[in-house]
């Protein structure tokens, strides 16, 4: 899998030139490329050519740049496709958690994540030829997290908050925000995922000084020893 990292900035209002663009993933595998979320920020850019568009949860970070349209069909639970139900998308999937579906040689299977009760929110699980990630941008907790992170080869995570608790409120027993970068490393090492990129960075990353945030994150990594990188817009790598 070949994985460029078109934009890795959160819904915030900070930006920098390493974390310019809302966070936007493009995943190619031989002759199939797939992208996840098209917030905002995209709302003018054409997109590259791809089989589908993942959508991870309607808030407009992710699904912004879809107002007018996309040219690809989108992939969304029925909670998010309620959200935008207006916006002028033609081609619309709905997808259940759980159930495995294709788009050309990925196997791709959504797992639901706290994070937001009027936008529930979903990560990927993402496999095509021996390699598998998860990718899931705005979380509290996986709600099957061994399940979502068994085998996975790179975790691709949430970057809102480095170590601070973001916890807005607890709704019916249901958790609301961002969790750290921090724990997002715990649970990769007690599941055995060996490799980490952060995305959707927050403000501590945007506004930091790129060398010491990098440096904290590849520490809290190290120290439950899991490789821990700080992604970048136009950061490319093959899995
Ligand atoms: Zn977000
Ligand atoms: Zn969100």
């Amino acid at each position: 899998m070949r994985l460029t990292f078109l934009g890795t900035r959160g819904g915030i209002i900070a930006r920098s030139d390493l974390h310019s663009m809302h966070s936007v993933l493009l995943i190619s595998y031989r002759k199939t490329s797939i992208l996840i979320d098209w917030g905002e920020d995209w709302l003018k850019p054409t997109p590259p050519p791809v089989k589908g568009l993942l959508l991870t949860h309607a808030h407009d970070d992710h699904v912004g740049g879809t107002r007018l349209g996309f040219p690809a069909p989108v992939y969304a639970t029925r909670e998010t496709w309620a959200s935008i139900e207006r916006y002028a998308i033609k081609e619309k999937k709905t997808i259940k958690p759980a159930i495995p579906f294709l788009i050309g040689e990925f196997r791709i299977t959504a797992f639901e994540v706290y994070h937001s009760l009027h936008a529930p929110a979903v990560g990927y699980r993402i496999q095509a030829g021996k390699r598998t990630l998860f990718y899931v941008s705005d979380l509290i907790a996986i709600i099957n997290e061994h399940e979502a992170l068994k085998d996975v080869d790179l975790y691709i995570g949430d970057g809102a908050i480095i170590t601070r608790k973001m916890l807005h409120r607890i709704k019916d027993g249901i958790p609301v925000g961002h969790t750290p970068i921090k724990e997002q490393l715990q649970w990769c090492a007690r599941n055995g995922v060996p490799r980490a990129l952060i995305t959707h960075c927050g403000s501590e990353i945007v506004k930091g000084t790129p060398g010491e945030v990098e440096k904290r994150v590849s520490d809290l990594g190290a120290a439950v020893g899991v490789q821990a990188f700080i992604a970048y817009d136009g950061l490319t790598l093959v899995l």
